[in-house]
């Protein structure tokens, strides 16, 4: 794995992105901004789930004006997430008649496909660099290719046609979203903006494709960049298309922040993009968030579901208990746990891990051997086995972790 190769760190807020600083999980909520209350609610839920930097849109003035509130009750309920203003087609305006917003947003993103056309495109962004400048705000130049900048595309198009062996729409869609991004960053900084207060993205829902424009964007500039799959989709597609169009990136060392954008199906809990994009990291090896729950899979070995019941209600206890843990029991999130359904790889696997159980499979005598750093630890029988893990679980926490606490004060 390469390292993080990005020489210029951008600070959002009090959390730094690029340079060697640890990838950035971000997110974005889907209420209305003009909803102080609604809004607040759901920043403090994603930022409890672990997002470390939340942005809200900023679509008009209901939701400029609605900033300032929002800020308040966060700041009320302890929660100083860094929030980031999502601005398109009016940005220039609401950012100049609403400073006490424009003041307490940790970033702007700017569409330079969203800015306007013709000479009002270059007036309307410099003018939100200008208030970038005046406030010391960092800046993300989002480039998407459902919204490209359309002079950009047809000025490339019509080089491209004129070229002596023409490309395919898809490479010059690709450099045309690079060329808006840089372009776009390039005047920024002959406005003022200081370089590393530029981060960028060039966001596309096909994952070869994003492969191709971060390779290209890496190459071509040091700005931290913003990684994510847009309109990545529901369920288990968006979970999947997200994971493998970031994967190969990241491994690469491309992206020093990252967002899931999956569309949540509905009533469920918009935190789920944040555990998706924690759990991408940490199964890369990247970053610890909370311990690791290993689960076989089961087979015609253990026909019965006590093991998955188990292995689910472990990983639901740990997520649930995780951020009382990260305070009071420094290191955990790297504790490993095994959830296993039978003899075959339950004891090994329960060694591997800090803290294991290996469940009787079909046939096998009711019992279950738990195993604690890689030795036998005791043996549960009967109707309480879940239980009585658990308690033995929360037992290892508290002696292993706790006592680093002790030490560290
Ligand atoms: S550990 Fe046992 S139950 Fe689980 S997949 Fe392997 S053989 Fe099947």
């Amino acid at each position: 794995m390469t390292s993080r190769r990005r020489t210029v760190t951008a600070w959002v807020g009090h959390v730094p992105v690029g340079g060697d600083h640890p990838v950035v999980v971000q997110s974005m909520t889907n209420t209305d901004t003009a909803d102080a209350e609604g809004t607040a609610l759901q920043v403090a839920q994603l930022a409890r789930a672990g997002s470390e930097v939340v942005r809200v849109t900023v679509n008009n003035r209901a939701a400029a004006a609605a900033i300032p509130e929002i800020a308040l009750r966060l700041r009320d309920v302890g929660v100083d997430v860094p929030l980031v203003g999502d601005f398109h087609y009016n940005g220039h305006i609401l950012l100049r008649e609403f400073p006490e917003t424009a003041a307490l947003l940790a970033k702007y993103r700017i569409n330079p496909g969203n800015v306007g056309a013709g000479a009002h495109h270059d007036r309307n962004f410099a003018t939100m660099i200008e208030v970038a400048i005046e406030h010391g705000k960092p800046v993300r130049i989002g480039v998407n290719w459902g919204s490209l900048d359309q002079a950009v595309l047809a000025r490339m198009m019509d080089e491209n046609a004129r070229s002596a062996s023409p490309r395919g729409g898809t490479d010059v869609m690709i450099d045309a979203m690079i060329v808006s991004a840089l372009e776009s960053a390039e005047y920024a900084e002959s406005l003022g903006l200081p370089h590393d207060r530029i981060l960028i993205s060039a966001k596309v829902s096909s994952a070869p494709e994003l492969w191709q424009v971060y390779r290209k964007l890496a190459a071509r500039c040091d700005y931290p960049l913003h990684l994510g799959l847009t309109e990545a989709g529901m369920g288990m597609k968006g979970i999947v298309a997200s994971s493998a169009a970031l994967a190969p990136l990241l491994l690469e060392g491309i992206g020093d922040t990252i967002r899931v954008s999956l569309t949540p199906e509905p009533g469920a809990p918009r935190k789920l993009e944040v555990e998706v994009a924690q759990q991408i990291l940490q199964s890369m090896g990247l970053r610890q968030f909370l311990p690791q729950v290993t689960a076989c899979p089961g087979c015609g070995r253990t026909t019965s579901t006590v093991f998955q019941e188990l292995a689910q209600k472990i990983q639901g206890y740990i997520r649930d208990q995780m951020p009382e843990w990260k305070g009071r029991y420094p290191g955990v999130e790297a504790m490993q746990v095994a959830v296993m359904g039978c003899v075959v790889n339950g004891p090994g696997e329960s060694k591997h891990a800090n803290i294991g159980i290996s469940l009787p499979g079909t046939g096998e005598e009711p019992r279950a051997p738990v195993y604690q750093d890689g030795k036998l630890l005791t043996t549960l029988k009967g109707p309480r086995i879940a239980e009585d893990f658990q308690e033995l679980l929360e037992a290892y926490v508290e002696r292993t972790y706790g006592q680093r606490a002790v030490e560290g004060a």
